[in-house]
């Protein structure tokens, strides 16, 4: 578009960029005020054993509830966050929030899960995660083998070495550890089998095509045996339909999270679900593909 302005040109992309940096200033203003006033909320999503149903877990999400804009979700602010730095607060309130919930759904006697917090590089880089992991679970008393981890594989490779000596710190403490889109970030095979994970998260992209494109399927599957070969579970993010979870089950997948069974709720709707002990019916065995 830029081509058309002609002798104009400099000035045009000027005004642009003045347009853009002026957006995101504002953004960051907000996310800055959103921290700082309590307009951040966590939703939780259940993560579901695939072979009896049951909610084994939650994922922690976290929402910006605009006082304008309404629910504002990570996708549009993440990523600012890490490059302003804003993600280091925002992070740890969210770590301290989920702990704190956890704790309180647990003294409330509903069934005890783990709730996974997603951490990203910044955050990872920038402060001793592990030294804050291990006092904010002291401050609200959540045991630490009830709180779980997420770190991209992209962030993991960004510094693996680092990453090696985070996880022996954690397992050390009995805090478990996932990588978060497993099968974007090329991780090295030699690497894996150093790290002291307990999870490989499918990346939802695979999921999503797993019935009709038979390389997406392809990688789910080699997801599935490496992380069984390395003693680690496999589970599947974004399941959305019955056939993408008949796939998995029926491939030893050992535990999922989508929309199929639940997208991520505020804390009293998955507190009501995980009250009522919902679980995820399947259909009789002869149906499941592959087990005829
Ligand atoms: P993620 O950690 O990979 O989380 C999975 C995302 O997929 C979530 O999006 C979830 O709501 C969405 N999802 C779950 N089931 C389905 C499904 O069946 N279909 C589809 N299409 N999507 C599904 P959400 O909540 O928008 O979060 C997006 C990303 O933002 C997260 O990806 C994570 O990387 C980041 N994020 C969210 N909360 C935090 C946080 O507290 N800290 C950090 N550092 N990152 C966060
Ligand atoms: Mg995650
Ligand atoms: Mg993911
Ligand atoms: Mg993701």
């Amino acid at each position: 578009k830029a081509k058309t302005k002609g002798g104009n040109r400099f000035q045009f992309y000027t005004a642009e960029m003045n347009q853009r940096s002026l957006e995101r200033l504002d953004l960051e203003n907000g996310l800055r005020r959103a921290i700082d006033q309590g307009e951040l909320v966590v939703y939780y999503q259940p993560q579901v054993n695939l072979r009896n149903g049951a909610i084994i877990g939650a994922e922690a999400l976290v929402r910006w509830q605009d006082p304008e804009k309404g629910l504002v979700m990570p996708g549009s602010f993440i990523a600012l966050a890490e490059e302003t730095g804003l993600i280091v607060p925002l992070g740890e309130w969210v770590l301290r929030t989920a702990c704190s919930q956890n704790k309180a759904w647990q003294d409330a006697g509903l069934p005890k899960i783990p709730v996974a917090v997603n951490l990203s590089a910044r955050q990872f880089a920038a402060q001793d995660v592990v030294e804050l992991a291990a006092r904010i679970l002291h401050d609200t008393g959540l045991a630490p083998n009830y709180l779980e981890l997420e770190l991209t594989e992209s962030a993991v490779m960004a510094d693996a070495e680092a990453f090696i000596r985070a996880t022996e710190k954690l397992k050390g403490l009995s805090i478990a550890l996932s990588i978060d889109d497993f099968g974007t970030g090329f991780s090295s095979l030699s690497y894996l089998k150093r790290f002291a994970i307990d999870r490989l998260k499918i990346d939802q992209t695979f999921v999503r095509d797993i019935t009709h494109d038979p390389d997406s399927a392809s990688i789910a599957l080699a997801i599935i045996s490496l992380a069984h070969s390395l003693k680690l579970l496999a589970i599947a993010e974004g399941v959305e339909t019955e056939a993408q979870l008949n796939f998995l089950r029926a491939r030893n997948c050992d535990e999922m999270q989508g929309y199929f069974f639940s997208p991520a709720l505020p804390a009293d709707e998955f507190e009501a679900m995980l009250r009522q002990g919902r679980k995820l019916e399947f259909q009789p065995e002869s149906k499941v593909p592959g087990r005829t």
